[in-house]
């Protein structure tokens, strides 16, 4: 994916402020934080969105929250709780089409979102 803003920061072409690397997922600081702790986990492998996961794919899926648990407990957040969530589409607020999860934490969270 050529022009896809997330596989860059993949390549290392576009910097990020790296939490974690594997060899399947990424996960960096959210450039525009909606909280004291706001990072994003992706697979390394492009996939667009929520409505591209499959039987194929669901491994990485899998994996990301596995490493998820790590990362709040790195970032201190396991005991004071957290979000995790991925928009999908127009409706669902997404503007970066790599899949992509939001761990958003050190702050009372709202509910249910805007
Ligand atoms: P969404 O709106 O759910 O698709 O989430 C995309 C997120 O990517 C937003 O929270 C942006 O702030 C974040 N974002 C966009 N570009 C970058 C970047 N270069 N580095 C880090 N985060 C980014
Ligand atoms: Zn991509």
């Amino acid at each position: 994916m050529e022009d896809c803003i997330f596989c860059k920061i993949v390549k290392g072409e576009i910097p990020c402020e790296k939490i974690y690397e594997d060899d399947m997922v990424l996960s960096f600081k959210d450039i525009n934080p909606g909280a004291p702790v706001h990072v994003l986990v992706i697979p390394k492998k492009h996939i667009s969105s929520l409505n591209e996961v499959n039987e194929e794919n669901s491994k990485v899926i899998a994996h990301i929250f596995v490493t998820a648990k790590e990362i709040v407990k790195k970032l201190g957040v396991d005991e004071t709780g957290y979000r995790i969530v991925s928009n999908c589409g127009e409706d669902g607020g997404q503007t970066v089409p790599h899949i992509h999860f939001h761990i958003l934490g050190g702050r009372s969270l709202q509910w249910p979102p805007g």
